[in-house]
């Protein structure tokens, strides 16, 4: 059978029906998908051993001859053994396959294997256990560098490496989509080479050649897709073009005298905001870095040209707080603020929304319900997304949608999750950046430890002092998401979500039973968590037992101290968010991470955190530890998901896919050039869940 892209993976050997389903879940439908399906690693089986001279406790490949006739015996039901021994000029290796019966007839005394598994000493005896096998003049998975896949439930790696193995030829047909200038000015391998080495690489340099070749490609069409996207937009419509305030006006509201860093971005907005061109701008600053402020100043400078704002949190709990300081900031100047969450009732949101629509509200604060049908505005000029990195590319393109028919509202996205410059570069291609990179004076560092379980009684002790001298405690647990069982921070066995509550009960009752705590988590009725977290505010609870839902955002200045249990399982970048919730009044604050890991480069990792406040060197850190893949994830910033780029750590490889974006852009702006169609219709099918951007 010739296999071409468009082949059904069910038309080959071994893929059944069950099995075609099970990879479908995965996108898995086609021949032309597996070769999409790039390996998350390789496993080096080149070099073949004699049975004296491999090496011990690792899975490598030994060449050896079957002694025997395979012994199959049944130790009970649902056990049975195959055993036989195989030999070589330098000794023999005892081998037991556990319930794999075929193996009885598969291997054929006298017969020469390579066997590919962890050998083992049992004695003077050496042994392996589940080799994976196959006939000496059939290699196919051993003697080379294997793909390791990401596995889809019920689908082996073994049945993966061989389908693709299968599929390995059509990768020729594959158009060659990068420009032949291109490929040849960033000295990238050809199509068809990367496709064949990055399944089964010939060597590590094939390898290389590959990973950039495909890596620089994804980044590439997404540098492209953004671009053009900055200037479509560019081109767009007039905006609206707001009057010209002094911004005097607005200072004189704000309870605190602006840092320089928020005046140069005000400054900035208020440039935009005027300017009657649609305003694009991200502005990033670290945690407590003051965000809100200037958020309220584009929200008042809108209101007082007679225009609405809408602002769109990640939660609640978030959306609720903003509400409040808002409300109390903006209503002396006259601008009339309002609230519009899910879980509000449904009357009363029916009221918002009329008043909405009636332009009866200056400064809508909200949830996603912003963006539900039957949301309208009077005369909708700016969108404010808060924390972006949960509003993907595609919700703000909603929110702007209704602008309505007088002009495109302008965008503010704001975001805490420090993104290292070169990255932002291409994750925020599409927009102008700020950087807020000071922080309000008086501010005291956060002092931060990284602490063992057997400190934990110290570590209430602190707890208590500080809730004595009239602060507030967070105690956060790792999230808990659906179905997963989670540890009791300092416990063994393994308990559910109630993990949050059990913990936050036992600390009542035998640790802190004169304070008083309370508990957030994300499962909780909306109502409930709001009333947990005024309860914080207000000051009335003392000990916030919670999971991440505080992450982002939650502003209370009187909390001086975060512990977070079983701290190596978030990243840094989360960690530093976290840890933000502290340190923001005058008090001196302080994070404790506790730890179990005896995993020496996850304590090298929380050592970071305890050496620097800066997010952006944090952020630097986590990039050089886990590569690009955690800012790609697509909850960080809603673009299309890459693939690989999350592979390849190489920073230059993004700086160069940028350029190279730039450049074919200046030299063909549409894209109508026959050598660069292939390019648009690979832009356009990366942004096909975008609405709005390519039409
Ligand atoms: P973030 O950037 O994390 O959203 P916020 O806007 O919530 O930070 O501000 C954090 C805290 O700092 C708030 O309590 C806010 O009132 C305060 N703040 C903001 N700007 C200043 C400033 N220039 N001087 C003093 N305090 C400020
Ligand atoms: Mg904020």
């Amino acid at each position: 059978m010739s296999i071409t892209r468009s082949t059904p993976l069910t038309q080959l050997p071994g893929v059944g029906e069950a099995r075609g389903k099970k990879l479908e879940r995965s996108g898995l439908v086609s021949a032309g998908d597996l070769l999409g399906w790039y390996p998350r690693g390789y496993e080096d089986r080149r070099q073949i051993h004699t049975i004296r001279e491999a090496p011990l406790d690792c899975r490598t490949c030994v060449a050896a001859m079957a002694a025997e006739h395979p012994r199959r015996s049944r130790i009970r039901k649902g056990l049975e053994l195959v055993q036989v021994k195989v030999v070589d000029h330098t000794g023999a290796l005892h081998l037991t396959f556990f319930n794999q019966g075929y193996v009885e007839r598969a291997i054929k005394a006298g017969e020469e294997y390579i066997f590919f598994g962890a050998v083992e000493e049992q004695g003077r005896r050496r042994a392996m256990v589940n080799p994976i096998f196959e006939r000496a003049d059939k290699q196919s998975f051993t003697g080379c560098i294997m793909p390791v896949y990401r596995l889809t439930a019920g689908i082996s790696n073994h049945l993966l490496a061989s389908l693709a193995r299968q599929v390995l030829p059509c990768a020729g047909e594959l158009p060659e989509t990068l420009p032949q200038q291109i490929r040849q000015a960033h000295q990238l391998a050809g199509a068809e080479f990367a496709l064949k080495n990055i399944h089964f690489p010939e060597n590590e340099e094939a390898l290389s050649l590959a990973r950039r070749r495909l890596a620089f490609e994804e980044l590439f069409y997404l540098a492209v897709g953004l671009s053009c996207l900055k200037d479509r937009r560019a081109q767009r419509a007039a905006g609206w073009a707001l009057p010209l305030r002094p911004k005097e006006e607005f200072l004189a509201l704000l309870p605190f005298s602006p840092t320089q860093a928020q005046n140069r971005v005000m400054d900035q907005i208020s440039a935009d905001l005027t300017s009657g061109r649609p305003m694009d701008r991200l502005v990033q600053g670290d945690v407590g870095s003051g965000k809100t402020a200037v958020a309220a100043f584009a929200g008042w400078l809108c209101a007082k040209g007679g225009t609405q704002t809408a602002l769109m949190a990640p939660t609640e709990v978030l959306a609720e707080q903003h509400f409040r300081s808002l409300s109390a900031l903006l209503s002396p100047a006259g601008v009339r603020v309002g609230l519009l969450t899910g879980s509000m009732a449904a009357g009363e949101k029916k009221k918002v929304r009329a008043a909405l629509a009636a332009g009866e509200i200056d400064f809508i604060v909200g949830t996603h319900a912003l963006i539900s049908d039957g949301v309208a505005f009077a005369r909708l000029a700016l969108i404010v997304a808060d924390e972006q990195h949960r509003f993907g590319v595609a919700q703000r393109a909603a929110l702007a949608a209704k602008g309505g028919a007088d002009a495109p509202p302008h965008v503010l996205v704001m975001s805490a999750t420090p993104i290292p410059r070169t990255l932002a570069l291409i994750v925020y291609g599409d927009l102008d950046v700020s950087i807020i990179d000071q922080l309000p004076p008086g501010r005291t560092p956060i002092s931060t430890y990284v602490v063992r379980e057997d400190k934990r009684q110290r570590m209430y002790g602190f707890v208590r002092k500080q809730a004595e001298e009239g602060r507030q405690v967070y105690i956060i647990c790792p999230a808990v998401e659906e179905g997963l069982e989670e540890a009791l921070p300092g416990e063994g066995p393994s308990l559910d979500l109630k993990a949050v509550k059990t913990y936050a009960e036992k600390l009542q009752r035998e640790v802190f039973p004169d304070l008083r705590l309370g508990i957030l988590h994300g499962k909780m009725k909306p109502k409930e968590k709001e009333e947990a977290m005024s309860a914080f505010s207000s000051g009335q609870t003392q000990v916030l037992v919670a999971t991440t839902v505080v992450e982002v955002g939650v502003d209370v200045p009187n909390a001086s101290l975060i512990v977070i249990e079983n701290a190596e399982r978030f990243g840094l970048s989360q960690l530093h968010q976290l840890r933000g919730r502290v340190g923001r009044g005058q008090h001196p604050s302080h994070c404790v991470l506790i730890t179990a890991t005896r995993s020496r480069e996850a304590m090298e990792r929380l050592h970071v955190l305890a050496s620097t406040t800066d997010g952006f060197q944090i952020a630097e850190e986590d990039l050089k530890a886990r590569g690009p893949g955690d800012f790609f994830g697509d909850r960080q910033h809603g673009l299309p998901q890459m693939k690989l780029a999350d592979l390849t750590g190489d920073m230059r490889l993004l700086t160069e896919a940028q350029e190279a974006a730039r450049e074919l852009l200046d030299r063909d702006p549409h894209l109508s050039q026959p050598e660069d169609r292939p390019v648009w219709e690979r832009v356009r099918r990366l942004f096909a869940d975008t609405p709005d951007i390519f039409n």
